[in-house]
């Protein structure tokens, strides 16, 4: 069939009744619709969750990347296995090592980044309709893709030590109870995304309990399980149940996201459904990205690389936190992380980040508000906070300017009432408007 858009046509989209079902789900990201005005020089963002790769060693780096093409380019720029080569699925097992999984090389399958992998884990497992469990609040780009797979999200509570098994388990059973289809909980347990939130050794067990319990399989997501800043790496889910967990790691935050390199380990039958899948979807995943970072991994010290990127992180952090100890009013309150790149916090009373978003702008400081990280629109009262790309001078000046807004927006409220700041804040919005899209 071939579509003719007509020149006559006044909708705005003359293709809107050739599309698929599954486009319904599909979103504009907050996060990208913020990349145009945060990453201006003159704003200080808080908002993007780039990892900051200045300081690898890139000279050295290209002269390995040139000798690899001049001396294995013939293989390195083919195409390659569907599975991902093997002697990079043999270092992913050295890797995940580290967070005392124990693994086979046949299980993994590399993916292009671990986004990749969870849209593949999805279609393994689920049909139109199907509800996906995921974190109050969640990443936002698995929101996006279980919300391309036609799949519903439906959150369950955490607390300061992740998802709240008792609430996990009353979702499922009710959920069931009315008849729905539950295939998987999506989680982050370290450092999670947006929240910040690690899941303590005893919690993971519990959910795991949990999960046995009520026959749930676990997607665990973990691409930042190696950025501890405090501790020493815990054991992943996946180190204490092969059968049930599903396992997504990722080299962007350890080394570079540019080579888009992700994998899962999975149970053998899955893993054998993951292959036909990437097949379908790739041939086979980037050839070049798992040359290089092999070569990375075997001539380089990666591990010391990723302790120079905890010590740069961790000065990050503390200076995010010790801006917002200083200058955020009164009844703000965030968390407080032991790793990766994101704090989450919680406004005063009434105060609404997605609509004071402009405004924050308008101040040059940029946040990305928490409805992002909600499939069910709750979170306007929080935002997360990045402290991974700024420098810690940029990010102290990010939160006075955020304080200075929150005192602002308080002060509105108090003198006028709510609905002047509203009225104030909608005349900002409409003329940033274009700025924001
Ligand atoms: N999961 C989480 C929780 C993330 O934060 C990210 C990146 N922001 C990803 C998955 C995707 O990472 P990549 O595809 O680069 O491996």
């Amino acid at each position: 069939m071939t579509i003719e858009p007509s020149r006559t046509d006044t909708r705005l989209d003359p293709y809107v009744d050739a599309y698929a079902a599954r486009t319904n789900g599909l979103q504009v990201s907050a996060v990208r619709a913020l990349f145009a005005v945060a990453n201006r020089p003159e704003v200080v963002s808080l908002a993007g969750g780039m990892p900051n790769i200045a300081d690898l060693p890139r000279a050295e780096l290209g002269q390995t990347f040139a000798r690899l093409v001049a001396e294995q380019g013939v293989q390195a720029m083919q195409y390659g296995s569907g599975q991902g080569e093997g002697f990079m699925r043999e270092h992913i097992v050295e890797v995940m090592a580290e967070e005392q999984i124990s693994a086979h090389a046949d299980d993994v399958v590399i993916t292009c980044g671990s986004q990749q992998a969870l849209d593949l884990v999805t279609r393994v497992f689920c049909d139109p309709g199907d509800v996906i469990l995921a974190e109050a609040p969640s990443y936002v780009g698995a929101l996006g893709t279980f919300h391309a797979n036609q799949c519903e999200v439906v959150h369950v509570a955490m607390d300061e030590q992740g998802v709240v098994p008792e609430a996990l388990r009353q979702a499922v059973l009710t959920l069931r109870a009315n008849g729905r289809r539950v295939k998987l909980l999506y989680t982050i347990p370290n450092f999670h995304n947006p929240s910040g939130i690690t899941q303590p050794v005893s919690r993971r067990q519990e959910l795991l309990a949990v999960a046995d319990e009520v026959d749930l399989l676990i997607l665990e997501d973990n691409p930042y399980g190696l950025l501890t800043l405090d501790d020493e790496p815990l054991p992943a889910l996946r180190a204490f149940d092969a059968e049930r967990v599903i396992y997504l790691g990722s080299f962007s935050k350890t080394f570079a996201p540019g080579f888009r390199i992700g994998w899962t380990l999975a149970p053998h039958a899955v893993k054998e459904k993951l292959v036909l899948l990437q097949e379908a979807a790739t041939l086979s995943p980037p050839v070049f990205g798992q040359f290089a970072i092999s070569k990375y991994l075997e001539d380089y010290d990666w591990r010391g690389q990723i302790r120079k990127f905890r010590d740069m992180y961790r000065e990050r952090r503390d200076a995010l936190l010790a801006g917002l100890a200083e200058n955020m009013p009164e009844g703000t309150t965030w968390t407080h992380p032991r790793g990766g790149f994101f704090v989450w916090a919680t406004l005063p009373e009434g105060l609404d980040a997605q609509a004071m978003l402009p405004r924050a702008v308008t101040a040059r400081v940029a946040y990305v508000p928490g409805t992002a990280f909600y499939a069910d629109g709750l979170g306007s009262g929080n935002m997360r906070l990045s402290y991974c790309f700024p420098t810690p001078e940029r990010i102290i000046e990010g939160t006075k300017r955020l304080g200075e807004v929150l005192a602002g927006e308080l002060s509105m409220r108090r003198t006028f009432g709510v609905g002047a700041a509203e009225s104030t804040r909608n005349e900002l919005s409409s003329g940033l408007a274009t700025d924001l899209n």
